[in-house]
């Protein structure tokens, strides 16, 4: 089973990936994922918690770039207030919005994360050039046949990274590997 689908981190949302963690693990800069990872794709604007969310990441010295595969338009509203640079059209799991991103921050990758809510495109994108990957489940998941294939391709993974990572994980994991979910998939 490819690693490149193997996220460093896992946790139940964005709002645990704090300033104090990244900078334990040597991260200076954040590529980040909008949708499903800050806000459903139905949320066109950021709430109080991102605001604060980035404020904190901005206090700490850490910086950060948005790199989605959404269009210019939802990535554009999105970022009014916050105003971090950005790319869109992305494309991950290709990684050369990641790479023009860390060119543009002045970092590299050992000192940059990928987080986002897929390990087919912000894991895989990640881990193809060699960053840390930090991986939250998506907010409010589609449930259509495409995505619940994807999610379906994203279990074996989880399931070894709660290996590696014990059964503390699992927890953080349970969007992932509740029985719900797989009756789902067989609807
Ligand atoms: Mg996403």
């Amino acid at each position: 089973m490819s690693s490149w689908l193997l996220p460093d981190y896992i946790f139940a949302t964005y709002r645990e990936v704090t300033p104090e963690f990244l900078t334990s693990i040597g991260i200076k800069a954040l590529l980040i994922d909008i949708d499903n990872t800050l806000a459903p794709y139905e949320q066109p604007l950021p709430d109080e918690h991102i605001k604060a969310w980035f404020a904190a990441l901005r206090q700490s010295g850490i910086q950060a770039t948005f790199i989605s595969n959404n269009g210019r338009e939802r990535v554009e509203i999105f970022n009014e207030e916050i105003g971090l640079p950005f790319y869109c059209n992305s494309a991950k799991p290709f990684a050369k919005n990641l790479k023009r991103a860390m060119r543009d921050m002045g970092t590299d990758r050992t000192n940059t994360a990928m987080l986002g809510d897929q390990l087919l495109t912000d894991a895989a994108a990640g881990k193809h050039i060699g960053l840390k990957t930090i991986i939250v489940p998506p907010i409010n998941d589609k449930n259509n046949a495409f995505f619940r294939t994807k999610r379906a391709l994203e279990v074996g993974h989880i399931k070894k990274y709660v290996k590696l990572h014990g059964e503390d994980a699992r927890a953080v994991c349970s969007f992932w590997l509740e029985k719900k979910y797989k009756k789902k998939n067989r609807e």
